[in-house]
């Protein structure tokens, strides 16, 4: 029998409830298609940092690196400073483990509602893919006389053939199995040196895939296209910091975070790819029951794929549309929309959808 191993940061806020809902849905489909998963919860995030001083110790790192993939809940507390997980979990994790591709679907499922008028289920179905470890994320530069009149920062922005190939080469090929158009965003008129590394690339890999169409977006054009007609894009390939905002702006098209997945993909295959919905531990609503788990279970959908499991991804996120279009009708019930219970729908949608 097929057999995966899925290292499980539960993490904080609402992080532990939409893991339970996602490991629900991924229990159901593994048994429906025959394979097992063997799960190991790792203790990462603000309450393990508050209690032990230490962001990613090497004893858990090692644990991660010994998993298939990796399914993480949320982390983050008010408590902690920003940046402390971010930079030092999150971050850290992506470039430890070669996680060189953020994919970011945006798919709008019937019955939930996009705050963006004219966009509906038909048109808004595209594939955000984010060069994760470059970019201005790379972090260099300094502050001179801080604090002064005279203050300078210098934030470099690094960018490598190597890294925007590995995301240009997963998007051509994420494209070609779609339907057949790859969008490159940049702003290559005013950042001349990487965008034109960027238009290179693209060049070069997609006279390998002469069946995809491609053509090139500015990124402040994209903030204006994306919301106003999001059916003419299929895979939009970006770098670190444009990915970053314009997959927050998809996530507010497909209807909030609530139903925002996303993965951290090593495309190399050399370390495990890192799984999450993206949003955070909100705070606001953690221990009220009230987190909507799609997100989660739309990313555990993603992290079958990942492993390789096409019925199961596939069907995992049918079931989770299938009770998203129940969530108006739900919201007036005494259930109304409670983590728990949509998980355990989803799980059982799952266990016998078409
Ligand atoms: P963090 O610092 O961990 O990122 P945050 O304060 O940025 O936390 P997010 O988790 O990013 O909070 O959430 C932003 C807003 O969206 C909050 O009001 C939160 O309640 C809401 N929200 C986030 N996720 C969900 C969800 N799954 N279901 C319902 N509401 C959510
Ligand atoms: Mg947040």
């Amino acid at each position: 029998m097929r057999s995966y191993r899925l290292a499980v940061i539960a993490g904080d806020g609402i992080g532990p409830d939409v893991t339970a809902a996602a490991l629900a849905g991924v229990e159901a489909v593994s048994r429906r298609f025959g394979f097992t998963v063997e799960t190991t919860d790792v203790d990462l995030g603000a309450e393990a940092y508050l209690r032990t001083g230490e962001v990613l110790d090497e004893a858990s790192q090692s644990t991660l690196a010994e998993h298939d993939a990796i399914l993480l809940g949320a982390v983050g507390d008010p408590r902690v400073p920003p940046g402390v997980l971010e930079r030092g979990l999150i971050v850290a994790l992506r470039i430890a483990f070669a996680q060189s591709v953020n994919i970011r679907p945006v798919r709008l499922y019937p019955g939930v509602p996009s705050p963006v008028a004219g966009v509906h289920p038909g048109n808004c179905d595209l594939v955000i893919v984010r060069e994760n470890t470059e970019g201005l994320y790379a972090g260099g530069g300094g502050l001179t006389h801080p604090g002064t009149p005279q203050a300078v920062a210098l934030q470099n922005s690094v960018t490598t053939a190597a890294a925007t190939t590995e995301a240009v080469e997963f998007s051509f090929r994420l494209a070609a199995a779609r339907r057949g158009r790859l969008t490159l965003c940049h702003k290559t008129n005013i950042l001349t040196h990487a965008g034109r590394l960027w238009q290179e690339v693209v060049d070069e890999v997609g006279a390998r895939y002469p069946q995809v169409e491609r053509d090139y977006v500015h990124v402040d054009a994209m903030c204006q296209h994306l919301p106003l007609d999001p059916g003419r894009f299929d895979v939009v390939v970006t770098d670190n910091l444009f990915g970053d905002i314009i997959s927050d702006l998809g996530a507010t098209i497909q209807g909030g975070l609530g139903v925002a997945a996303s993965a951290n993909h090593n495309p190399r295959g050399s370390a495990p790819s890192m799984y999450e919905p993206v949003h955070g531990s909100a705070p606001d609503i953690a221990g009220t029951g009230t987190a909507n788990p799609a997100a989660a279970t739309l990313s555990a959908a993603l992290c079958l794929a990942g492993l390789g499991e096409h019925d199961a991804a596939v069907t995992l996120e049918a079931a989770t549309a299938s009770v998203l279009a129940e969530l108006p009708a739900l919201a007036g019930t005494a259930m109304g929309a409670r983590t728990g219970e949509l998980g355990e729908r989803i799980a059982a949608r799952a266990a016998d959808i078409d």
